[in-house]
């Protein structure tokens, strides 16, 4: 039987088993480790850290906020909620604090400057170094994000569109095969599930979540992915689902063999790509 044809009750169990299994099958944590869980008050890291609590795992919710005005206040709001009423601790890092300004002033200052950023490029820059360096701090053995089946199978795509070799093979369930040791493993339990299956769950749970589109976002150019794919799965189904297999024995036999060694920056000592990392650069930019 599909999932979509299953009777609440099942799609629910349904829906957990998965997500234990997929645990499991990836060896991504197991019950001795602290799992620090990326929230963002949206339905799929929501779903992940219901679920992952619900099954005995020993979370601690993280969130970012980037003072993306009412968006980010009525995310940190359900956030709060859901962990208050599922006993989680929440850890909020704020970009003001950090940055000492919001995403949007950033954003305005570079392109001041002369730098044609998008939001989303620099939101996604700076949330993933502040996600890494205070998991460590926070002394999470690894960290899981909400990531989903079709987020995957859209950034394989991508990425082998825009010929991105390195970036396509740092997909798959456990970011870890950049290894250093400033580097949180990422996990991505939600691996196996798919959107329309979270919407569901999500729903059923009655979360409360804002499915609506975050005000900065600039994703019309995975838009297109996502209708493309969307589009090739109404006539074939498991058309997504191809593509992340495909990938994961791509990644099996030419990367998991050797892993790929980062260096640091030179600048702040975090794991970087290359001499100096992309958020030094950005903050250079700023002070210019
Ligand atoms: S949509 Fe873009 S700007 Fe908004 S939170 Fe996500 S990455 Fe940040």
């Amino acid at each position: 039987m599909t999932s979509d044809r299953m009777p609440d009750a099942k799609f629910k169990l349904y829906i957990e088993r998965k997500v234990r299994n997929t645990i499991r099958k990836y060896k991504l944590f197991s019950k001795t480790d602290k799992v620090g869980v990326a929230v963002s008050g949206g339905k799929d890291s929501t779903t992940l850290l219901y679920v992952l609590n619900k099954l005995g795992y020993d979370v601690e919710a993280i969130t970012i906020d980037a003072a993306i005005g009412n968006y980010t206040k009525q995310n940190l709001e359900n956030l709060k909620k859901v962990c208050k009423k599922h006993d989680v601790k929440l850890d909020v890092i704020s970009f003001r604090e950090e940055f000492g300004m919001s995403l949007c002033y950033i954003r305005d200052m570079l392109k001041s400057k002369g730098h044609e950023y998008s939001s989303c490029k620099i939101c996604g820059i700076l949330k993933r170094y502040l996600l890494n360096k205070h998991s460590r701090r926070l002394k999470f053995d690894c960290l899981a994000t909400g990531h989903n089946l079709d987020d995957q199978a859209q950034s394989i795509v991508m990425n082998l569109f825009r010929n991105d070799f390195t970036l396509m093979m740092r997909q798959g369930p456990v970011s870890g095969v950049v290894s250093s040791k400033k580097f949180v493993k990422r996990v991505k339990p939600l691996y196996l599930i798919s959107e329309e299956e979270i919407v569901r769950y999500s729903k059923l749970m009655k979360f409360p979540v804002n499915y609506g589109i975050c005000p900065c976002s600039t994703g019309a150019y995975r838009r297109d992915y996502i209708n493309m794919l969307d589009g090739f799965e109404k006539k074939n189904p498991h058309v997504k689902y191809n593509i992340i297999k495909f990938h994961e024995q791509m990644a099996a036999n030419m990367i998991k063999k050797k892993g790929i060694e980062v260096g640091q920056c030179k600048k702040c000592g975090e794991p970087a790509s290359r001499d100096v990392c992309k958020v030094c650069e950005i903050l250079k930019s700023l002070s210019k």
